[in-house]
């Protein structure tokens, strides 16, 4: 492996009596020398910089207040410590790497709200790394110290960061730790120096994370996050394992979103994919996104028990599907293959419905009678593209029928308006939302067709550190079926890299509601 020698590694340890130890750059505090050298020997940023504290709570009080500016204004920018560790966790092996969610010495707390964005770097790089509380202690612990912060939720014990970053006056701090052991004995030398490997290769990641620093503005698009359909998916499904007890079964997942999905889970729903997974006599939701008739019919064959909590503004296109389909017309359904809503609304009339995805599909359309033509759409699609696709088939069949209201529903547009309005002064914009979540994955295309680079995250840790460097304005939303705690926990990950201002913008407010089946009304 080639050694890169880094411009900081030349000048040495960057000495706060030093005139020149003024830099807007990393300032990483090491305790010890070896520990310092490891870091120093992977950093890569010429303005980098690496402060030897000296081992122990005397000695980082010291640093902390030189570095505080009682003897020498401190000048330099992000700060983060990196040493070693005794990991807390029978799991942690070493060379291992926690990223302090917060560290304590019993006196003074730091909480350090960016940990979980370094650790998710860390980890995307193939570092094991994982964000945790650190303990600070006053001298090397025993087993039962060691069982006792365990208890209490330390990953790993260190004796200085709680000092050294009391002090930090605000500015971005960050801690990672490289376990070196898991107890005394004759492992220890053989896990130190793994433990320097790792400080070494998460010196690079260090670096990007202060690249990530700065203080920003958060401009949130309203409305966003859950809609109607979704608090009343989720309630129903919250309602029925209240009433009937776990397990409750639900068909697909109820709304796409895994941090709904793993919730429910975890209070007694079980997902299935298909209704032979659900036992005799069990009860079944159906999902918000719908169901074709051939699944109500095997649900009633099998006898099960069927909540179904599909949105209303979905039944109200299968309705219309019914209809235009009763009439004698070919239905061009607008939407995307595959997706559960699609499927459920191509079930109501098969025969008579045809799939249409693009412009190019109309070309190939081959209904029974040109003059008896109809359109509906998938709910949950980009507005202005559906609009293309719809004025292609009015140009090919003049006398099509639409829909008696719009498909695409209210919280669908009010959430496409709104990210659009945002993305017109940002940066970057962070959607909020799973991959198989169309209306978020819409928000993402949405912004990126406004000349604003967008990303789908499904919560804090899946931001790159990258994406965010030389950005000030973060536009942020979150798709129909995303938690709003979501949203709360990305801006408070966002401000572990610096001051966060916070404002909102509203394009319009909500006040739609649906009320609950009778199966589950108390
Ligand atoms: S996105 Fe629209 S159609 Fe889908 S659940 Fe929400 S309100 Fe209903």
């Amino acid at each position: 492996m080639t050694e890169t020698i880094p411009q900081a590694r030349a000048a040495g340890d960057a000495d706060l009596t030093e005139p020149g130890a003024t830099s807007s750059g990393l300032l990483v505090l090491a305790p010890l020398r070896f520990e310092a050298r490891a870091v120093r020997r992977g950093l890569r940023e010429a303005s980098s910089r690496v402060q030897r504290t000296g081992m122990g709570a005397t000695k980082a009080r010291k640093t902390a207040r030189l570095l505080a500016g009682e003897s020498k204004p401190d000048t330099f920018g992000p700060r983060i410590v990196m040493g070693t560790a005794a990991g807390l966790s029978d799991d942690l092996s070493p060379g291992d790497l926690i990223v302090g969610t917060e560290v304590s010495d019993g006196i003074t707390t730091v909480l350090l709200p960016g940990a979980d964005l370094l650790a998710a770097e860390l980890r995307r790089t193939g570092l094991p790394a994982r964000a945790g509380k650190i303990a600070t202690v006053p001298k090397m612990i025993k087993s039962s110290e060691r069982t006792r912060l365990a208890d209490e939720g330390y990953l790993a014990a260190d004796m200085e960061s709680a000092m050294l970053l009391g002090e930090a006056n605000g500015r971005p701090a960050a801690v990672i730790r490289a376990v070196s052991d898991a107890g005394f004995g004759p492992g220890m030398l053989r896990g130190g120096l793994a433990a320097l490997r790792s400080l070494r290769a998460a010196a690079p990641l260090a670096e990007r994370w202060a690249a990530a620093c700065a203080e920003r503005t958060v401009l949130l698009a309203g409305p966003r996050s859950f809609c109607a359909g979704v608090e009343r998916a989720i309630e129903i499904v919250e309602r029925a394992l209240e009433l009937r007890g776990a397990p409750v079964y639900v068909r697909k997942q109820i709304v796409h979103n895994t941090r709904v999905v793993s919730d429910l889970e975890q209070r007694g729903a079980v997902f299935v994919d298909e209704l032979d997974e659900v036992p005799d006599g069990a009860t079944v939701v159906f999902s918000a996104h719908g169901v074709s008739p051939a699944v109500r019919d095997a649900a009633a064959d099998r006898g099960l028990s069927v909540i179904d909590a599909t949105c209303p503004l979905v039944s109200k296109v299968h309705a219309e599907a019914r209809r235009f389909a009763r009439e004698g017309y070919t239905v061009a359904l607008i939407g995307h293959a595959g997706h559960e809503e699609v499927e459920g609304t191509l079930g109501e009339a098969p025969d008579s419905t045809v799939l249409v995805q693009t412009v190019a599909d109309v070309a190939s359309l081959t209904p029974a009678d040109p003059s008896k033509v109809a359109y509906l759409m998938q709910t949950t699609l980009a507005v202005d593209e559906a609009a293309d696709v719809a004025g292609a088939l009015r140009e090919r069949f003049p006398q099509m029928r639409a829909p008696g209201s719009d498909d695409i529903c209210y919280a669908t547009t009010n959430r496409q308006a709104a990210v659009h309005a945002v993305a017109a002064e940002a940066d970057l914009v962070l959607v909020a939302g799973s991959k198989n979540s169309s209306n978020s994955v819409r928000l993402v295309e949405r912004s990126q067709r406004a000349g604003t680079p967008a990303y789908l995250i499904d919560g804090a840790s899946d931001i790159e550190l990258s994406w965010l460097s030389g950005v000030s304005v973060v536009g942020l939303t979150a798709g129909a079926s995303a938690p709003p705690a979501v949203v709360s926990e990305i801006i408070t990950a966002l401000s572990g890299l610096g001051a966060v201002t916070v404002t909102e913008r509203v394009t319009t407010t909500e006040s739609v509601q649906f009320g609950l089946p009778r199966e589950v009304r108390r």
